[in-house]
């Protein structure tokens, strides 16, 4: 193994349980062959660790046992195993967080993040990255450019999403976009639509603060659902026709049913967010009707390089999205900011080895 000098141990963010983040001494993890040790620069606070952080369950996965949160990552290679080659001692990066089999059916045909043995940092039992150091397997690793910074490279993760629904629902620069609900993934969705081109993109929130980033991002119209209804909006900014495209990103079932009823015939919808519900009146007619096409959105897979590269053209302000920034000791404060100020925090960010 070959390494720079690294401390013996380390300073952990552990959730003992739903709501207590604790700062632990741990031993910094060596590791294996085909991993890397990297040194943990720059973690996004994401919706789902606030959701274990509330309620200690998403779904079918539960917190049984204290657990490190995280999965928004970035650092610097601090150590490589033997058979490592792609990377070498010192390389900045961004850790694509989710480690799957690549023998499964669906990792063989590329859409790994349907592998049913994937390991998924942040997610029970997994622990994530709120650490000072991380082990991960070498091929989840992206080397960045030099201007990237750490946590334009962290927000990869959520920009992944917004790529993997662009590629998904066929984005094209002639498409026009609505684009339901601007929390983080949200913008980040915004963000990706202009790296496909996309020169209409058309956005709702309840949140001023949201909107304003998303006109920074690239929205070219911004709705708020407070105030405004949107389907009459988003008819008249189509001629009458509706969008040619429509993503949900906020797990909210009217909006889902407002994404819908945007769409021209023939139209696309992407569901991006998870509701809390698992039933939704959707109206079928109206989906055979229109030839609707519906494509669910888990994820992302193959989508690291295309989005370290299009954060590194400088087309997009994503830093704007960076409201809050905690140091590792207070990873529970940041849990918390992200928890109570949903209408004025956009993206907190953890810096386990300090502010740069
Ligand atoms: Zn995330
Ligand atoms: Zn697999």
């Amino acid at each position: 193994m070959r390494q720079h000098s690294i401390p013996e141990t380390m300073k952990a963010a552990v959730m003992k349980e739903p709501g207590h983040i604790l700062i632990e001494e741990q031993k910094v993890p060596v590791p294996k062959a085909d991993e890397v040790l990297i040194q943990v620069m720059a973690v996004g606070v994401c919706g789902s660790d606030v959701h274990y952080f509330e309620h200690g369950r998403i779904g079918r996965f539960v917190v049984e046992k204290p657990i490190i949160l995280g999965h928004e990552c970035a650092g610097i290679v601090a150590a490589v195993g033997s058979s490592v080659t792609r990377l070498k001692l010192g390389d900045r990066v961004a850790i694509e967080p989710g480690v799957t089999c690549g023998r499964c059916s669906a990792c063989k045909e590329g859409r790994y993040n349907l592998c049913p043995d994937v390991q998924f940092l942040a997610t029970p039992p997994v622990d994530g990255a709120f650490v000072q150091y991380m082990t991960i397997r070498e091929d989840m690793v992206f080397p960045i450019p030099d201007h990237l910074s750490f946590e334009e490279a962290a927000l990869n993760e959520p920009f992944s999403v917004g790529i993997h629904a662009a590629r998904r629902s066929k984005l094209a620069p002639g498409t026009t976009l609505a684009i339901m609900g601007m929390g983080p993934v949200g913008l980040m969705a915004v963000a990706a639509a202009k790296s496909f081109g996309v020169e209409r993109i058309i956005v709702t929130d309840l949140e001023e603060v949201r909107l304003d980033a998303a006109r920074r991002l690239g929205a070219t119209h911004t709705i708020n659902v407070r105030n405004e209804d949107a389907l009459p909006i988003i008819r008249e900014l189509t001629n009458g026709q509706g969008v040619d495209t429509a993503w949900e990103t906020a797990g909210n079932p009217k909006a889902l049913q407002t994404a819908l009823y945007s769409l021209r015939r023939g139209g696309k919808l992407a569901i991006v967010g998870l509701p809390a519900q698992d039933e939704i009146a959707l109206n079928v007619p109206f989906i055979a009707d229109n030839e609707v096409d519906i494509y669910g959105i888990f994820r992302y897979a193959n989508t690291y390089s295309a989005g370290i590269e299009f954060l590194s053209s400088g087309q997009h302000d994503v830093m704007t999205l960076i409201t809050d920034r905690y140091s590792l000791e207070d990873t529970q404060k940041a849990m918390e900011r992200a928890l109570h100020n949903k209408s004025g925090s956009l993206k907190v960010m953890v810096y386990p080895n300090g502010m740069q």
